[in-house]
């Protein structure tokens, strides 16, 4: 599949991954906007938020995980972080498969990312 983050997933392109579990893989966003900017991806092609089901409710519980283990790494757990899921036109979405900013490392202003 022509998808960018399966592409990560499989090593095909690289990354610099900072943590992964069987269900979900951790990398650094290429174009960070802020000190911490990691991106969480389910490590099965599932498309946006809004294609979640009880199917595939691991994926969901597994990037929460390793969302949490992120944090830790970072250093950000005590300090704070955002997390944040774009979907759609106006969500800003730019890669069709789901992720997750996990943003952090300063302290964000009240304005959304992509606003
Ligand atoms: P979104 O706009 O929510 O779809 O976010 C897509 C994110 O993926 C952007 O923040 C990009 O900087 C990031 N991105 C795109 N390609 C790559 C890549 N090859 N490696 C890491 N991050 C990427
Ligand atoms: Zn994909």
């Amino acid at each position: 599949m022509d998808c960018v983050f399966c592409k990560i997933i499989n090593h095909e392109i690289p990354s610099n991954i900072v943590a992964e579990n069987e269900y979900a893989i951790a990398f650094e966003d290429l174009d960070p906007v802020a000190p911490v900017h990691v991106l969480v991806v389910p490590k099965m092609h599932i498309g946006s938020i809004m294609e979640l089901d009880d199917s595939n409710l691991k994926y969901v519980q597994e990037v929460h995980k390793l969302i949490q283990e992120v944090a830790k790494i970072k250093n950000v757990d005590k300090s704070g972080f955002r997390v944040i899921t774009n979907y759609g036109e106006d969500g800003g979405q730019t890669v069709p498969h789901l992720h997750y900013h996990v943003i952090g490392g300063k302290r964000l202003g009240p304005k959304i990312i992509h606003d």
